[in-house]
């Protein structure tokens, strides 16, 4: 539950992401009071053309009638358009800084963050909560002001008119009040269940999106469809309690006036009341009495806005509010040697209740290739999500070159590394931009073109329309598995790093692109100290040490003839593997 002291600091916190636009905020504000000021203004004008005009054939009011009737709707207009205009500013500008610093505090968190949230929620916060929040903003403040300053207009000019009736009419407010606050709650509770909604219908649509060929191939389109009809139709379902619960609320308050407005009717024929009013007087007050339903209505349904944007707020809040990724170390190097130490480690995943690795000890020498076996799910991968600071290890210490890992700055810890893994990620740009992703402008064409050619990529890049500065597609879909991560390795020989993580680098590869790679990718190991995840035993035979891991634990490690004269773990997988 969302407590009134969390409401009330989440909203100071939304109106100081409007600080910075003040000037169109009071820009809307005046000109929507001007606007309530105006609507004021006619019916105050009833009385004169009423008493003045009609009864007493006044010829000079009825001349300026007209008159006054098109210049008020021009200046009406003319408020019309700058709060609207102004308002929506506001309201864009407010979205686009929600976005943005949602999106770059996402970026910062902690890996294991992602770990325990779906993308699609996450997207979806970005995406439409931060557009309720505009709805909140502008939508919310139009009614209020606009409406509030009518509200205010009409009850001043009922007072001026005759406080007795208006007095009778104000009674009803107290009710009113228990009726707004009764369905606020209720909007804020089926908002919230609304954006969590939301949330799995990205969720749903994303997985379909993302695993279309896996629906396709194993024939799950009718699981998928009806597991996102339900979702959808919880959406639609909580919508709909969101209407009812407006549609009733409005009615009824509506009712609740009316009983006010018949009570004046009925005391306004006592005779001594009929002395005091003239037509055009009771003509002036039963219009602001009628007049005062409609922004009674805005009123009470704004709230539903207005909770919506507070539900939204609060879920972005949350995310903000989460912990960005540590960096407090304060080491720097600006090239390491490559002296990997993993000392007496142990590592348990959030959540898990068995350590993903046990003890583990290891010692990589600069320059050396390190080849890490075992089948999967043995922990081949913690070790190096360790090495670059993605997860936090409990026990045991990391050393590069003889400083602790967590006591380096972040970012200069992870620019020793580059990582060639079989998921290649590419970006929606040219093959070329890819190539340099994140590289500074100091990284020339000629570099670029180098990397490209050791790694393989000018072959088959040369044969395609734009050479190097081909578009790839969304995350590459353009390009074969073994394209895509000779671009992986290209990217890495520009990167230049110092250490060198290879995760089943050569998976994808064809015979014939793995022969053009190996050789690429022997002279990128060269100089560089490198951790090679690898099924095939094939292409780790000379590695300077192979380590064996079992269930999170190292259970052999040596070269490739110790480890197969000691006919142990290895020289059963060596065996499986090529069936000597
Ligand atoms: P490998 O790379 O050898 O296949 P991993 O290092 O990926 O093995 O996994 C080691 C163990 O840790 C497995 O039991 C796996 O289920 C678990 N694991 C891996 N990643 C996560 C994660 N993000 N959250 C929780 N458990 C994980």
């Amino acid at each position: 539950m969302v407590s009134e002291t969390t409401q009330q600091s989440n909203f100071k916190r939304l109106i100081s992401y409007m600080k910075p636009y003040k000037l169109g905020f009071i820009a809307a504000i005046v000109a929507m009071v001007g606007y309530a000021g105006i609507d004021s203004l006619f019916i105050y004008s009833i009385k004169p053309l009423i008493d003045e005009g009609l009864t007493n054939k006044n010829p000079g009011v009825l001349t300026y009638a007209p008159i006054f009737v098109v210049g008020a709707f021009c200046l009406r207009g003319l408020f019309n358009f700058v709060s609207t205009y102004c308002l929506s500013w506001v309201g864009s500008n407010v979205v686009m800084t929600m976005r943005q610093s949602l999106f770059d505090h996402m970026m910062r968190m902690p890996v294991p963050y992602f770990d325990s949230q779906t993308t699609g929620q996450l997207i979806s916060k970005i995406t439409y909560d931060t557009e309720q929040v505009a709805n909140a903003a502008s939508k919310t403040l139009v009614i209020i002001v606009k409406e509030g300053a009518f509200v205010v207009g009409m009850l001043a000019l009922m007072f001026y008119q005759s406080w007795q009736l208006s007095l009778i009419f104000l009674l009803i407010g107290p009710i009113i009040a228990v009726v707004v606050r009764f369905v606020s709650k209720r909007f804020r509770k089926i908002s919230r269940q609304i954006q969590n909604a939301m949330g799995n219908i990205t969720t749903s649509a994303e997985q379909m999106l993302n695993g279309h060929k896996v629906v396709l191939t194993f024939g799950g389109q009718a699981i998928e469809s009806e597991r996102f009809r339900k979702i959808s139709n919880k959406t639609r379902r909580q919508n709909m309690k969101m209407v009812a619960a407006s549609a009733i609320s409005v009615p009824v308050i509506q009712i609740i006036a009316s009983f006010a407005l018949a009570t004046v009717l009925f005391v306004a024929s006592f005779d001594s009341m009929m002395e005091t009013l003239t037509p055009g007087t009771f003509t002036v007050i039963i219009t602001s009495m009628i007049m005062l339903l409609r922004p009674l209505k805005q009123l009470t349904s704004v709230n539903s806005q207005f909770q919506k944007g507070m539900a939204a707020s609060a879920s972005i809040f949350a995310v903000l509010d989460e912990e960005e990724e540590t960096d407090n170390g304060t080491k720097e190097l600006a090239r390491a040697k490559g002296d990997l130490r993993i000392n007496d480690v142990t590592f348990t995943y959030q959540g898990k209740e068995t350590p993903a690795l046990e003890n583990i000890n290891l010692s990589i020498e600069p320059g050396q290739t390190v080849a890490l076996v075992g089948r999967s799910g043995s922990g081949k991968s913690t070790i190096t999500s360790l090495l670059t600071r993605f997860y936090p290890y409990q026990d045991g210490t990391i050393t590069l070159d003889g400083i602790e890992v967590n006591d380096f700055k972040l970012a200069n810890l992870r620019s020793q590394f580059a990582t060639v893994s079989q998921h290649v990620t590419l970006f929606d740009d040219t093959i070329a931009n890819n190539i340099a992703y994140a590289c500074d402008d100091s990284v020339t064409r000629e570099q670029i073109e180098a990397a490209a050619k050791s790694a393989h990529v000018l072959e088959f890049a040369q044969s395609m329309p734009d050479g190097l500065d081909t578009q790839v597609g969304e995350n590459g879909v353009m390009l074969s598995g073994g394209q895509r991560q000779r671009i992986a390795i290209a990217r890495a020989l520009l990167r230049d790093a110092p250490i060198l993580i290879l995760d089943e680098a050569t998976s994808a590869l064809d015979t014939e692109s793995e022969r053009h790679i190996q050789g690429a990718l022997e002279a990128l190991q060269a100089n560089r100290t490198s951790l090679v995840i690898a099924h095939r035993l094939s292409t780790i035979q000379n590695a300077d040490k192979i380590v064996v891991l079992d269930g999170g634990r190292i259970i052999e490690q040596g070269t490739h003839e110790v480890l197969l004269a000691k006919d142990g773990a290895y020289a059963q997988l060596h065996k499986m593997q090529f069936g000597d």
